[in-house]
């Protein structure tokens, strides 16, 4: 057995009075005896229940497979009137993954004991992840907008092997069947908590555009209820970023993932946090994972030995898994490319103070208006209005661009603290942004209004951060064009870990969520009973 085989090993004995960071841990039981191992044997493993594991394990249900989910989060039930996520001008240990205090850009000071909170930031150099941490994953967070991008820009930006035209016809209203995504209505655009996303629309028509009402996979009538003063506000003051606790979004906990655990083949196990993956000697995945509780600390730590082994981590989760096997020896063979091709989906972030007229506090989401700015077919770019539940009248917003953007990042191994790392310069994406606040400024009038200038602040220069990574086990130099990793039979990559950088200027769910379910269909028809 050589020595990184020994370590891994080791590492699953690992175990009692450590945080979960998601890095492994030499730490013994009390007494000093090592943590004993629990051992299980299963068919299929998915890591992960954002977009791409809820529709894996989704479609190896119903292909007839047994599948074990690991999530690392909790489940975050909502109904009507729920308070269960935090707000973000009132937040407390459930906002953040086992972090000391706030990690969203923008938010006031706090100091807490670490939880099992719902938002991840991924510290890189260069640049910061944020993603969702929970069953359900991104989708517990995000705003909704599912956004299907123009066949010049899929073309423009996603791995060669894949046919727009089976996505147009096939992939992606398969996905909206699901979560049937509808544009804001006119009464409820029409109300006074929505006259940020009203003003952002109007400055586009005066500018000749035309606005773009964006999809989201919400039940509206749950907003006018929040207007008429039937429940607490939650989307109607935009406080949404941290979940949404009113229910009616269509996440895929309660969609995908509830439909795969409603065929009796898929369990999902909450509170499992993957360490490290490996090939045993025939062959098979083992998974070194931990059940932790909501402190972060290790109950018990698990071998789990499987025939097909499924990463769905997002791209930061699975990437770190990925490279960190490669790093250790742990995937013999894995290939070169594992780490790279990675970007940002051309994220940036401004505020805007429309000097003049105040966007007002407490304002109206999800994020709703947007222009696409199509002139260019194949490099467009995709603005969008993003409301803030200020509490108070601070007269600002915020509006976000997103471009097709080189995927030059790349994680790379970090031995001292047994992980992966991003790196990122602020040259890959330089001129892109420079772009991106050229046609804001034209669009929003960033002109003159009352004689004065209405400022817009680029607060990705200071706060580099993505809600987008996309990349790090793409298809082509890691995976074939099925997710399939290269020469490693068994071993699949199902998630926004696919794809090289960006969605064509859209934001990524919706086409994350379509190219699994392009996935699982040749695995479903190829590999389930001849693989595993
Ligand atoms: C604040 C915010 C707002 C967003 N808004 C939008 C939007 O409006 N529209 C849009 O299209 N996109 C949006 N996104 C992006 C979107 O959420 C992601 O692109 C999408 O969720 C990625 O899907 P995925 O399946 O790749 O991974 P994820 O959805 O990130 O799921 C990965 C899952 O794996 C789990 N996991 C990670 N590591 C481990 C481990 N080691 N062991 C066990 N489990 C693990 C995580 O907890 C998570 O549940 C937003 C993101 C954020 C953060």
């Amino acid at each position: 057995m050589d020595l990184q085989r020994r370590r891994f090993l080791a590492g699953a004995a690992a175990g009692a009075a450590t945080i979960a960071t998601g890095r492994t841990s030499p730490a013994l039981a009390a007494g000093g005896l090592p943590r004993r191992v629990a051992e299980e044997r299963r068919r299929a493993v998915v890591v992960g229940t954002g977009f791409g594991g809820a529709i894996t394990a989704l479609r190896l249900a119903r292909a007839g497979v047994d599948v074990l989910v690991l999530e690392r989060g909790i489940r975050w039930p909502v109904a009507p009137g729920s308070n269960t996520f935090p707000r973000l001008f009132h937040q407390d240990r459930r906002a953040s993954w086992l972090t000391p205090g706030p990690v969203f850009t923008g938010s006031l000071p706090a100091v807490w004991r670490p939880y099992t909170g719902v938002l991840e930031r991924v510290h890189g150099v260069g640049m910061d992840v944020l993603c969702g941490a929970g069953v359900g994953g991104g989708s517990l967070v995000y705003h909704g907008m599912t956004i299907q991008p123009t066949e010049a820009a899929f073309t423009a930006s996603m791995p060669a092997a894949l046919d727009y035209r089976a996505f147009d016809t096939d992939y992606y209203p398969r996905v909206s069947a699901v979560l049937r995504p509808t544009p804001i209505p006119d009464d409820i655009l029409g109300h006074p908590r929505y006259r940020a996303a009203r003003q952002f629309h109007n400055r586009v028509v005066a500018a000749g555009l035309t606005p773009y009402r964006v999809p989201l996979p919400i039940d509206w009538d749950v907003v006018r209820r929040e207007l008429r003063g039937e429940l607490p506000p939650s989307y109607s003051t935009g406080d949404i970023i941290l979940g949404a606790n009113n229910g009616g979004k269509r996440t895929v906990d309660v969609t995908y993932l509830a439909a795969a655990e409603a065929t009796g083949r898929a369990e999902v196990a909450e509170l499992h946090v993957v360490r490290d993956i490996a090939r045993d000697p025939q062959g098979r995945w083992e998974v070194q994972a931990d059940r932790i509780n909501t402190d972060g600390h290790v109950q018990e730590s698990k071998r789990i030995i499987a025939d097909a082994l499924f990463l769905a981590a997002g791209s930061a989760g699975t990437t770190r898994l990925l490279v960190k096997a490669k790093a250790k020896g742990l995937i013999p063979g894995l290939p070169d490319g594992v780490g790279g091709h990675w970007g940002n989906n051309g994220d940036r972030i401004f505020t805007w103070t429309p000097l003049g007229e105040s966007p007002g506090p407490l304002q109206g989401g999800p994020a709703c208006i947007a222009l696409r700015d199509n002139s260019t077919p194949d490099d467009p770019l995709l603005l969008i209005h993003g409301p803030v539940p200020f509490p108070i009248d601070l007269g600002t917003t915020t509006v976000n661009g997103l471009g097709i953007v080189e995927p030059r990042g790349r994680f790379v191994y970090d031995a001292l603290h047994d992980d992966a790392v991003l790196h990122w310069s602020p040259t890959y994406d330089a001129a892109l942004a420079l772009r991106i606040a050229a046609r804001l400024r034209q669009v929003l009038g960033g002109g003159i209004v009352g004689g004065v200038r209405n400022p817009l602040l680029d607060t990705t220069l200071f706060d580099p951060t993505t809600y987008h990574p996309l990349g790090g086990a793409t298809i082509g130099p890691v995976c074939d064009p099925y997710g399939r990793v290269l020469d490693q039979r068994g071993l699949y990559v199902n998630d926004s870990a696919l794809i090289p950088g960006s969605t064509g200027a859209t934001n990524p769910s919706l086409t994350i969520a379509a190219l699994a379910e392009r996935n699982m269909d040749q695995i479903v028809a190829q590999d389930v009973g001849t693989v595993f």
